[in-house]
């Protein structure tokens, strides 16, 4: 992989600067996915975050001014479910509005499961939103249905992906999480379909995060066999990186256009080239995915601090960071006590 690129901002511990932040706008999600917010664990009955303590537009905005001044340059807007968040086109205008001190552009996108995108792909887009990732374990309605766990139909999510084209929230990708004996066999019929679309599908393999998901590595389908099944039917060449840190390997098909990627995080994890932060509902910074705690910056903001001392705060943080679980992981890690996804941002 190439080198890293130059940031004024600060450095941690493995050499990596600060490029990415990952906003949670909520822990809040309509779906249940069975990798992430299993149904069994998180019931009727479970207690979300209350408004007050989820940080408001106005501080998510100047939270994110701070970070673009200390380096980052992409913003994704995740959850939980953000579009379950009342108004985000109103908070996505406000990032938008946002520059990078040396005018390099900010890339401004969005990951959702997709449900509400026939309602909002439009005021997204007109807000300034610029592309969206929408998740998709499968095209099968049994399997979709019983992943997401609230039976919602897949025909509502190709929907959703259809007013995000429509809208030109343009290039659309679509993450699948794999699950082994859940969803190996949507692999090649979400491929041809990712092709004919003209959507770029990103394989994701299922990862240890939080504690909740019962997680086992003999359920992780690796990214070779995923590459080596997509290949015999429709042959691939990898393509090199579009930028350092890029999480995806990509692949390109052999005989014309099409594009697709693979996260493997556990097969072969990419913690050298991280230049991720992600900031929880609740406002708290953690520096990687499969962290135990974060830093409290909505604790510090709402204690008058200035912007020096929150950037000052956000460098001591990063400067500090060690990160690197994935190359770490073993059977022990996964048991280990860690924040779920949806509540820090994924
Ligand atoms: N709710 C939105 C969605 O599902 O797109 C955004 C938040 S979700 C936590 C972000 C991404 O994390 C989704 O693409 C989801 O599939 C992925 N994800 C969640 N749990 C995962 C797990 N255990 N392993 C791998 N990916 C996971
Ligand atoms: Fe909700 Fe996204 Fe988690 Fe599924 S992956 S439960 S849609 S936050
Ligand atoms: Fe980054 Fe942590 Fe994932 Fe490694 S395990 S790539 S440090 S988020």
């Amino acid at each position: 992989m190439s080198k890293m690129p130059p940031t004024n901002g600060p450095i941690d511990r493995l050499g990596r600067g600060v490029r990415d932040l990952r906003i949670s706008v909520t822990d809040r999600c309509n779906f249940r996915c069975v990798y992430c917010m299993p149904k069994e664990v998180f019931g009727r009955d479970y207690a979300f975050l209350p408004r007050d303590l989820v940080l408001s537009f106005e501080e998510i905005t100047r939270l994110a001014r701070i970070f673009l001044d200390l380096g980052v340059r992409k913003l994704r807007i995740t959850g939980g479910e953000p579009l379950a968040r009342r108004g985000l086109p109103t908070l996505v205008s406000m990032l938008a509005a946002l520059r990078s001190p040396d005018g390099e552009p900010i890339d401004l996108t969005l990951t959702t499961n997709g449900a509400a995108l026939r309602a909002l792909a439009d005021p997204l887009r007109s807000a300034g939103l610029q592309r969206v990732t929408v998740s998709l374990d499968s095209l099968d309605e049994t399997t979709f249905r019983a992943m997401n766990g609230v039976d919602f139909p897949v025909s509502r999510v190709l929907d959703g992906i259809a007013a995000a084209r429509d809208a030109g929230l343009d290039p659309i990708k679509v993450n699948m999480v794999v699950k082994r004996g859940l969803n190996e066999g949507s692999i090649l019929p979400l491929a041809r379909w990712a092709r004919a679309e003209r959507v770029i599908l990103r394989v994701i393999e299922y990862m240890d995060v939080g504690h909740s998901n019962g997680w086992r590595l003999d359920e992780v389908v690796p990214a070779a066999e995923v590459i080596e099944l997509i290949d015999r039917e429709m042959p691939l060449e990898a393509v090199e990186p579009n930028y350092p840190g890029e999480v995806a390997l990509r692949w390109r098909y052999r005989d014309g256009d099409g594009e697709l990627g693979i996260i493997a995080s556990v097969s072969q994890p990419f913690c050298g080239a991280c230049t991720r932060a992600r900031l929880s509902a609740e406002g708290k910074l953690y520096t990687c995915l499969f962290a135990v705690d974060g830093f409290d910056l909505r604790g510090l903001l709402r204690s008058g601090a200035s912007d020096a001392e929150v950037s000052g705060a956000i460098e001591r943080v990063w400067t500090a960071r060690t990160d690197r679980y994935s190359e770490l992981r073993s059977a022990e890690t996964a048991g280990l006590p860690k924040v779920e996804m949806f509540a820090l941002g994924g």
